[in-house]
């Protein structure tokens, strides 16, 4: 089979700068981030000025692409503030801004040169929609998560903006930014990302006139977490996605951890290059699915792009599993005494088996035999958070390497 479909862009998440030094060592193409206002992640540890700085410096430095998150509503009192913010932006060389609303499109327009990519947030999920934001000025779409592949390959061929998908994380029950459930709940605005993830929690009923009388609304005796969405997981279709020739895949996740943004870009950067290696005989490994399964998850679902009819809720529980515990990751390494340095990240004790899981190479286990801390005294265990440990390891270990409970390939 002859082939002549671009790479896609493997995008990934960077809610602070060391998750995007992990993204793009483990082999992201382009990353996205938020500032300290104006993007949809309240919460998050987003960005300072300096920080963005010294983030475009870096990413640049690896010829790679960063984007800028400004997907909120801007109210009117936001709006002097944004035009400021904005022409930072571009006097700080973001290769592309992502918005939402239309107001602040038109003044990105306006001030800038800033390439603008339209947010999931505006829920594009037509081609007359995104056909309207190109014709505005927007060069790439990111679509709403809610179509199928046959309406993003519609989408394709009567938009000549490039398309971008969500191929991986957390799926809202509702359209994104569509959503006032947290709001009305809690009043935080999920609009304004300082979602409660409300829709994760369990609900019953009650009846006005009896208070603290509580009837089940789920489909069984296991609970009623009927909002509660699996998480989205593309690599099973992976062929079918890359074979759509969407321009950017995705990841979901600026809240997560260095661990599921260095787990998810591995996979996602290793399945990509062996479809275009050899497209006719990809197949997908199931090192590929273990990986995905060792990271904090929701059972995983492909969503709405193969409308295959498989349920996309999860009833019996709103916590997400993992297969494996995060330890730290490593700093340093001195081959002439074998000696990872690590930054903890979890409690890890002698005589705990361990994986150390690889930017480039291959993942690799063993046991800790010994462990010592930053002065050198001899410990047996690391509890404290993100302090300097020292242990032997079997085998050289690459900077940026994360280790984890696992013994892997057993
Ligand atoms: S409550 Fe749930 S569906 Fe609503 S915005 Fe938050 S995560 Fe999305």
């Amino acid at each position: 089979m002859s082939i002549n479909i671009v790479k896609p862009e493997l995008l990934a998440p960077a809610g602070n700068f060391e998750k995007l030094q992990a993204a793009l060592i483990y082999g992201a193409d382009a990353v996205y981030f938020g500032g300290k206002n104006f993007s949809l992640r309240a919460f998050g540890d987003n960005f300072t000025r300096e920080e963005i700085l010294k983030a475009v410096e870096f990413t640049h430095g690896l010829g790679k692409k960063i984007y800028a998150a400004v997907n909120i509503f801007a109210h009117n009192a936001d709006l002097d503030a944004l035009a400021d913010y904005l022409k930072f932006l571009a006097r700080a060389g973001v290769d592309a801004v992502l918005i939402s609303d239309l107001g602040v499109l038109s003044l990105a327009k306006e001030l800038t040169d800033l390439k603008i990519h339209v947010s999931t947030q505006a829920n594009v999920t037509n081609w007359r929609s995104a056909k309207f934001f190109h014709e505005l000025g927007a060069e790439r779409i990111v679509l709403a998560r809610e179509l199928t592949r046959e309406e993003i390959l519609d989408i394709k061929s009567n938009c000549k903006a490039e398309v971008e998908i969500f191929i991986h994380g957390a799926m809202c029950i509702s359209y994104s930014g569509r959503c006032w459930l947290s709001k009305f709940l809690t009043g935080r605005d999920a609009n304004l990302g300082a979602c409660t993830h409300s829709c994760r929690w369990k609900y019953n009923l009650v009846e006005e006139t009896r208070a603290g009388e509580y009837f089940s609304v789920g489909e069984d005796n296991r609970g009623s977490y009927v909002m509660n969405s699996k998480d989205l997981c593309l690599l099973p279709c992976l062929d079918k996605v890359i074979q759509s020739g969407v321009a950017s895949l995705k990841i979901e996740g600026r809240m997560k951890s260095v661990n599921y943004v260095a787990s998810v870009v591995k996979v996602y950067r290793e399945a990509i290059d062996s479809y275009f290696d050899n497209p006719n005989d990809f197949v997908i490994r199931a090192e590929w699915l273990d990986e995905l399964n060792k990271i904090a998850h929701r059972p995983y679902t492909t969503g709405f792009f193969m409308s295959d009819g498989n349920p996309t809720e999860i009833y019996d529980t709103s916590k997400p599993a993992r297969s494996s515990d995060f330890f730290g990751i490593i700093r340093e390494f001195d081959s002439q005494t074998m000696t990872a340095t690590i930054e903890q990240r979890g409690k890890f004790e002698t005589g705990e088996r361990v994986e150390f899981f690889q930017p480039h190479e291959e993942t690799f286990s063993q046991s800790i035999t010994s462990m010592c801390d930053e002065d050198g005294q001899e410990i047996l265990s690391a509890p404290h958070a993100q302090q300097i440990v020292k242990i032997s390891v079997d085998k050289p270990v690459e900077i940026w390497s994360l280790m984890r409970s696992g013994d892997y390939g057993r």
